[in-house]
């Protein structure tokens, strides 16, 4: 996986270029990839191997998304009118922060004409049962798996207030590897046993310790991100996977396909102050481009 500065005179051509390492992102980078695309993906954040993700207030206080301020951290807020917004930057996307709970949309919100409070109406061209086989393959990369503890102690609080207001409780499938492999009995702390071909980070990972970190990043590898899971695959599959890459342009090229203009964030500017704006432009041209 590439993290260093790229010839500005890159002018590539390749088949898809995917922008983003999100969830859109690594699913779509890893499918065409394994079905033999030339695929680049290019994540403006960096990578976060295990034991990467910031612990101490000092790091936190430093872990934001504003490279003008010298800031290449993993959260980047949004402040709209009325509205907050918070996104992650780094090789995963939004993987890395989430809680790592897989939820299918309730069947009966796919609505076919359903009337809108403002005029007009909700059309769903899709329905639960064609997407399902698509949930069942994702949640198999993904790991999917039910918190296999019965009696700790936030487990048995919930059930008890669920109890109380006569509420039912369940326990989601979640992204997370409690066993070392599938099928095994769960064990804090082990080895995970990855495919062959490793993960991209080239790092041992460890079973679920449940120390409740996962928003901020989990130092142990046990949650199944996307860096980990579809990202990797892709990169076993050929995809040319670039951090610190943030797309600023793209257009659409005279008889198709499209040019698609970065920069490149350097690691040796984190913590400095940099004109973001008159960074250097890096191109490449692709068939495809995937905004995600
Ligand atoms: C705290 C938190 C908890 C959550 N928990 C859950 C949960 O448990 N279950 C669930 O289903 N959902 C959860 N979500 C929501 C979920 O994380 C998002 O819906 C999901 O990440 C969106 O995926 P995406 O591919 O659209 O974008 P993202 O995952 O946000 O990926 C976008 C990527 O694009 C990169 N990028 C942006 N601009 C550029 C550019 N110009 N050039 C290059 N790269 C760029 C970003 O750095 C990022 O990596 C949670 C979200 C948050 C914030
Ligand atoms: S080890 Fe901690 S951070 Fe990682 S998945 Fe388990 S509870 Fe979350």
């Amino acid at each position: 996986m590439a993290d260093a500065p790229h010839d500005s005179q890159d002018t590539a051509h390749v088949d898809t270029v995917v922008v983003g390492s999100g969830f859109g992102g690594a699913v779509t980078a890893y499918r065409l990839a394994e079905a033999g695309q030339s695929v680049v993906v290019l994540e403006r954040g960096k990578p976060y191997p295990p034991g990467g993700f910031p612990r101490s207030p000092a790091d936190m206080a430093r872990n934001f998304w504003d490279p003008s301020n010298g800031l290449h951290g993993m959260f980047d807020l949004w402040s709209f009118r009325g509205l907050e917004g918070v996104v992650s930057s780094g090789l995963g996307g939004g993987s890395l922060i989430y809680a790592n709970v897989l939820l299918r949309k309730d069947e009966r919100w796919f609505v076919h004409e359903s009337p809108l409070p403002g005029g007009g109406y909700e059309n769903w061209p899709i329905s639960r049962a064609d997407l399902d086989p698509h949930y069942d393959r994702v949640e198999r990369m993904l790991g999917a798996t039910t918190y296999p503890y019965q009696d700790t102690p936030k487990t048995l609080a919930l059930h008890q207030a669920a109890r109380r207001l006569g509420l039912p409780v369940f326990r989601p499938p979640l992204a997370v590897s409690f066993a070392p492999r599938p099928g095994a009995p769960p064990v804090p702390g082990a080895q995970i046993t990855d495919p062959d071909y490793g993960n991209l980070h080239g790092l041992p990972r460890s079973t679920c310790r449940l120390c409740g970190e996962c928003d901020v990043g989990c130092n142990y590898g046990a949650k199944n991100t996307l860096d980990h899971t579809y990202l990797s695959a892709a990169q076993h599959h050929g995809a040319d996977v670039r951090t610190r890459c943030e797309v600023r342009g793209f257009a659409p090229r005279p008889g198709g396909g499209y040019n698609v203009s970065y920069v490149v964030h350097d690691p040796a500017r984190e913590g400095r102050r940099t004109a973001t704006d008159r960074l250097p432009l890096h191109r490449i041209r692709c068939r495809r481009l995937v905004l995600a």
